[in-house]
Order: structure tokens, then sequence, then C-alpha cells
């Protein structure tokens, strides 16, 4: 059944009700990553983000066509149209092309999201495999008179299109030219974009293609507008993404989306707060860049990564420490090891919990409230059965895998015990089984004993 849900929608600034365009309905659009090194855990905030906010909208019985794109080509290194692009500066690094810079960050991409149970998208989309696409609505663009061009490609004129910056509400006319350091004096307004840019005349690019306007590539924003257009229409009922897109990267969608079909592009934008780390943003520069892998070869479950990111509104920042990171995981094995103790199957989840659950969710994405309701049921005199089916319904929107409670129980080991295990098994996949016996051996003289069954690892101290 389809209960009320509401939104924060920035555009308007406002919680409104959720109607979307086609009844049962919805069309959402993500913006993926640029593929270009190993993801940190705050990157991966958006996209539980994203997961969840689909799981409530499943939950409600819509039909939800969710649209991924992956960043291949045309990300600079500066928001203002200069700097390198930032695969083709990686591919020089590491000595490899462009194209398999792009391909293996795509995967270790996929790869986590798969650790932290985040569903795939309906539609994978790449920037590089629509380049027409993009051609097509540049073209339109200029037909209409928005575009110019100048030394070093075709801009988008900011100054033709009445309402932009709406979205995050900046004084475009407040914005003096040079404000900036690395603004390019051949753009006739400070806000103005790249739609395309022309390969520099003194080298080649790897990634490179032909245009009415010069061999070049695509600017950054336009992939987005082509793809949600070509995927999911002119209109689309959800486009999420984080606060840092909002003031170019989103802005600029909107510009080019409306200026060319002069209709509204998104009913509801949906933006998601910062993770930070210790209290200060995640960088390379800063040192403190944590990756998926890096919490796992700490010995951590990255559902508790999860579980860490529900414990906080999408809206509020959150704080990620090893200490609460500690904390979510023996929050996660505390239930993992009541719903296995708990007996009984195949009865109805309890009704009145699922609504009260489900209005928390419904009212903006209440994850903190909902798992504090989860948590109260802990301890409510209720039959067991009825409880664990109520569990595993309430899993159907934190993904936290509560039905394989059991086989993932391992996790309340030490740290360094699981992560010999992940080791292990990690050995095993790859068939070097001397090397694995060996983590074997050396388990079982610290007093766990391991069996392996054709689904699992089962360990006893
Ligand atoms: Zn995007």
């Amino acid at each position: 059944m389809q209960n009320e849900i509401y939104f924060f929608d920035t555009y308007t600034r406002q919680k409104r009700l959720f109607i979307p365009l086609k009844p049962g309905k919805v069309r959402m659009y993500t913006c993926g990553p640029t593929v270009y090194e190993y993801p940190h855990i705050g990157n991966f905030r958006a996209y539980v983000f994203a997961d969840t906010l689909r799981r409530v909208l499943e939950f409600n019985s819509y039909e939800v066509s969710q649209v991924m794109n992956i960043t291949d080509v045309g990300h600079l290194t500066s928001n203002a149209d200069v700097g390198e692009d930032k695969i083709e500066l990686r591919a020089r690094k590491e000595g490899r092309s462009a194209w398999e810079i792009a391909e293996f960050y795509t995967n270790v991409f996929k790869e986590n999201l798969k650790l932290l149970n985040i569903q795939s998208p309906k539609i994978w989309c790449k920037a590089t495999d629509h380049i027409p696409e993009q051609i097509a609505l540049i073209k339109h663009l200029e037909k209409l008179g928005y575009t110019y061009r100048t030394s070093d490609g075709i801009y988008f004129d900011t100054s033709k299109f009445p309402s932009y910056g709406h979205l995050a509400k900046l004084n475009v006319r407040g914005i003096r030219p040079g404000a900036r350091i690395e603004i390019s004096p051949e753009k006739r307004n400070s806000t103005d974009f790249a739609l395309w840019k022309l390969s520099p005349k003194d080298g080649k690019r790897q990634m490179e293609w032909r245009s009415p306007w010069g061999i070049g590539f695509p600017g950054w924003h336009i992939e987005c507008s082509a793809m949600a257009m070509k995927y999911l229409g002119e209109t689309i009922d959800i486009h999420t993404g984080g606060i840092d897109h909002i003031p170019i990267h989103h802005t600029n969608e909107i510009a080019q989306v409306e200026a060319a079909t002069k209709k509204q592009f998104v009913r509801y934008w949906l933006h998601v707060a910062f993770l930070t780390i210790e209290g200060g943003r995640m960088g390379k520069s800063e040192k403190n860049f944590v990756t998926l892998q890096g919490i796992i070869d700490k010995g951590y479950d990255p559902l508790a990564l999860r579980y860490l990111m529900l414990t906080a509104h999408y809206r509020s920042r959150l704080n990620f420490t090893w200490k609460s990171l500690r904390a979510a995981e023996k929050a996660l094995s505390i239930l993992r090891e009541r719903i296995t103790e708990w007996q009984g199957s195949d009865v109805n989840p309890d009704e009145e919990l699922i609504r009260e659950f489900k209005k928390q969710v419904n009212d903006d994405l209440g994850t903190p409230q909902a798992l504090s309701l989860l948590w109260k049921m802990v301890n409510m005199r209720l039959p067991e059965d009825v409880k664990k089916a109520t569990f595993f319904e309430f899993d159907k929107i934190l993904g936290l895998r509560l039905k394989e409670a059991k086989s993932r129980i391992v996790t309340i080991l030490p740290p360094e015990i699981g992560a010999l295990l992940r080791k292990r098994d990690q050995l095993r996949g790859q068939k070097k089984w001397k090397e694995a016996d060996q983590i074997r051996i050396e388990l079982q003289s610290r007093g766990y004993k391991i069996e392996d069954t054709s689904k699992s690892t089962q360990v006893k101290k």
C-alpha cells in the first residue's frame, strides 16, 4: 500500500508530500562516481542514502526506475573548467591508459556497492557511451542561442537563463568575475560553464571525439542531463546527490535541461550531507583517507558502516570515528545474536509495528528513529517468531542482511581474527590452498576451530 511520503526538497527548501508524475512509478537519477581512484567511505554515504530512499519507495509499492551514471571523462580537477581531466591525469601517474583506469575503478566501485548491500540501479550509464546524446543536446542549446564559443570550447551563457542559480540560492549578480582565481577571461559571466571542451592544440588526449565544434570532450555537467533525459524523460521525479553538487553541478544540470525543454527538470531534489572523519573533511591531502577495503582490512564488517550511516539522518553531517564504527559493529552483532536465538519462522510480522516503522521512514527517511524502534522491539513482550518476522520486514529498508545473521555472526570475533578469516577466504577464492591452510593452523593455535561447509565457514572458539 502507498502511504504518504514526505521528502525535503532542496529546490523549494521545504518538506513536501511526494507525488510522482505517473501514479505508482518513480523515475530517479543518482549522480554516480568519477572513476579515477579508490572511493573513500565518505563517498558511499551518498549511495547508502540513495539506496535507502529507493528501498523506502519500494516498501511503499512504488516501481522505481533508478539510473546511475559513471563519469569516465570530462571531470576536471577544477570546477572552473580549467585544470586536467582527473582520469587522464591518473592514467599518466599510473602508467596505464585512461580507459583502463576508468574500467578498473568502475569495478572497484561496483564491488564496494555489493559489500554495502547497495542494490544496483536499473540502468548504469557511462559518459563515454553517450557522446552523441551529449553533442545533440549541446547542438540544441546552440540553436536556441544559449551558447558561445571561446578559444577552448563551447560555453553555456548563464545570463540567458533567468532562473539560473535558484537551486543553490546563488546571488548571480553578486558573483564578480575574478572572485575565483582560475576564471577564464573569455567567459562572459563567472557562472558560465563548459559544454564541450576542445582538445589542447599542442597535445592529443587519450579520450577525445569529433564534434561540430572540433575534436574534444564533453564538459562534466552535460552527461547527467543528457543521460537522465534519455532514460527517464524530460521531467523526472527524484534527483539525488551530495550537497557539494548543489552550487555547480546540479545548478548547471537544471540550466541545461530547462533551457532545452522549457519544462521542469526535477520534481524533488534530495541531497545528502557530508561524512567527516574525526571531525574533519576526508581527503588525500589530509592523510585521513579511509576506503572500504581499509575498514575490512581492520576486521570490520562493511555492513557495520552501513549501520553507522543509518544512525544519522541523511541531512545531518555524520562524523566517522573508529570508535563509532566499533560501536556500530557491536550493535549489529547483538542484533544478529538475538535473531539467531529467536525460534520459529513463517509467521506474519506485527502490523502495528510495521505501520510505526513506515511512518518514521516515510517522514523524510527517518532512519535514526526507525533504528530506535527496532531496538525498542528487541526487548518487547512479543512472540519470538513474530519479532523475527518483523525484523526481516524492517530489514527490507535497512539492508543489514539480518536474514543472514547466523552466518555473519562471525563478526563478533576480535577484529584481528575477523581479518585473518577474510584473508583466508580470499586465498581460498584464489585457490591458494597452502597459504589458506596456514591461516587455519594459526587460528587453531589461537583457539578458533574452523569448519567449512559448501555455503559458508563456521568458526567456533
Ligand atoms: Zn551528475
